[in-house]
C-alpha cells in the first residue's frame, strides 16, 4: 500500500484513536485532536513501538537487540519488550549520573528488568560515545557466537522513521472521516515532542508521501532548535537516499518550537506538572512529564501568548511515556499539586 515500504513485524495495536480535547479546545479557541499513540500497547506502548515494528523486522538474523537511552528510557523499555515478544535477547546501555549508584528499579527500569533485559549503566561522558560502545557490545557478542543488532538512540534512523510514515497514512484516513467544528478553515498543524528526531522525521516524510497538507511543529524537550533541524534533516536525507525517494525534504522543512526545555531533559517545572494534572482532570488525558507534558505545555503557552499562531486545527501526537510518571521522584514533585 505504501510505496517502498520495508518489511514490518507486527507489534502495535493500530489504528490508534483520535480524541477530541473539548475543554482545552474551547479554552484556547482552536480545535485540538489528540492522536493516542500512547495506546499502541500497554506495557510496550508509545511511539517507539511504531519504529520497532520496522527495526525488529530489519534485525532478522540477529539474536540480541542492543540499544541505549536515558535511565528511564521509554525506547529501551519498548525494545526490551519487543525483544521478548520476538524471542530475542536485549542489552540496554542506560545513561545515569553515577553508574556505581544505579537508579532504583521503578518505572521503565522495572519493566526492563521484568523483560529480562541486560542493563548496563553508563556515565554521561561514556554516553557521548554510545555508537562506539554499542558496536563494542556487538563485538563482544560475536566472540560468544551471538549476533547483535544495534538500534540507535530512540530508534531514530531511516528504518525506524517508517513507523511515523505509516502513522501519517493512518492519520490521513482518520481525518478524512472527521467532522471538524471549524468549517471556515482547512489549515492543519501537527504538534509532537522531539527527543531524538525519528518521530519528527517520519511525520515529515509521511505528510509528503501521503499528500497530507500539514504544518509540522516539533517541541524540543532537550538540546535546541539547531540540533533538531540538523538531526531531523539528517534522518529525512538518509531516508530519501536509502529508499530511493526524491521528496525534496531537508533541513529547511524542519520547524521546531524552541523554548520549552525548561529545567532540562526529564526535569520538570511546577507549571508543566500543573498542566499535566489539569488535563487528567479536564479531559481524562494522562501525559508524561518528560516528553508530551512539555510539548503540550509548549502548545498551550504558544496558543495563549500568540492566539492563532498554531492555526485553528491542531493534531497533538500523544507519543506515550506513562511509566516516566511512575517514579518516586515524579510522585514527590506531583504530591503538592494533588
Ligand atoms: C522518545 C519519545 C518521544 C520523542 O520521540 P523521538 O522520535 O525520539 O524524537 C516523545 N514522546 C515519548 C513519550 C517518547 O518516549
Amino acid at each position: 500500500m505504501i510505496p517502498c515500504e520495508p518489511p514490518r513485524f507486527h507489534l502495535a495495536n493500530l489504528p490508534t484513536p483520535l480524541q477530541y480535547l473539548q475543554r482545552l479546545s474551547d479554552e484556547l479557541d482552536v480545535e485540538i485532536l489528540c492522536k493516542r499513540d500512547d495506546l499502541t500497547g500497554s506495557a510496550i506502548g508509545g511511539n517507539k513501538v511504531r519504529k520497532l515494528e520496522y527495526l525488529v523486522a530489519d534485525a532478522s538474523g540477529a539474536d540480541t537487540l542492543v540499544t541505549c537511552g536515558g535511565a528511564q528510557s521509554n525506547h529501551c523499555r519498548a525494545t526490551a519488550l519487543a525483544a521478548a515478544q520476538r524471542g530475542l535477547r536485549s542489552i540496554l546501555l542506560l545513561r545515569t549520573e553515577d553508574p556505581s549508584r544505579p537508579p532504583p528499579t521503578e518505572g521503565n527500569i522495572l519493566l526492563d528488568r521484568l523483560a529480562g533485559a541486560e542493563l548496563r549503566f553508563i556515565s554521561r561522558p561514556d554516553y557521548a560515545r554510545r555508537a562506539e560502545l554499542m558496536r563494542a557490545v556487538c563485538d563482544e557478542l560475536a566472540r560468544g557466537g551471538r549476533t547483535g543488532y544495534v538500534i540507535p538512540e530512540g530508534g531514530s534512523n531511516a528504518v525506524g522513521a517508517w513507523g511515523y510514515v505509516r502513522a501519517i497514512y493512518e492519520l490521513k484516513e482518520q481525518l478524512a472521516a472527521w467532522s471538524w467544528r471549524t468549517r471556515d478553515v482547512d489549515d492543519l498543524t501537527i504538534v509532537y515532542a522531539a527527543g531524538s528526531g525519528g518521530t519528527g522525521a517520519g511525520i515529515l516524510v509521511g505528510c509528503r508521501m501521503a499528500g497530507l497538507a500539514a504544518r509540522v511543529v516539533g517541541v524540543n524537550v532537550c538540546d535546541d532548535r539547531a540540533y533538531f533541524v540538523r538531526e531531523i534533516g539528517r534522518i529525512v536525507t538518509d531516508f530519501q537516499a536509502r529508499y530511493g525517494l526524491e521528496l525534496g525534504l531537508g533541513d529547511k522543512d524542519v520547524e521546531i518550537l524552541d523554548g520549552f526545555v525548561g529545567r532540562g531533559y526529564a526535569q520538570s517545572r511546577p507549571e508543566e506538572l500543573a498542566l499535566l494534572r489539569d488535563l487528567v482532570r479536564s479531559e481524562g488525558l494522562v501525559l508524561d512529564p518528560v516528553y508530551t507534558g512539555k510539548a503540550m505545555f509548549g502548545l498551550v503557552s504558544e496558543a495563549r501568548a500568540r492566539p492563532g499562531s498554531l492555526g485553528r486545527r491542531i493534531v497533538f501526537m500523544h507519543t506515550g511515556g506513562i511509566f516516566g510518571l511512575m517514579t518516586a521522584e515524579k510522585a514527590a514533585e506531583l504530591g503538592p499539586l494533588l
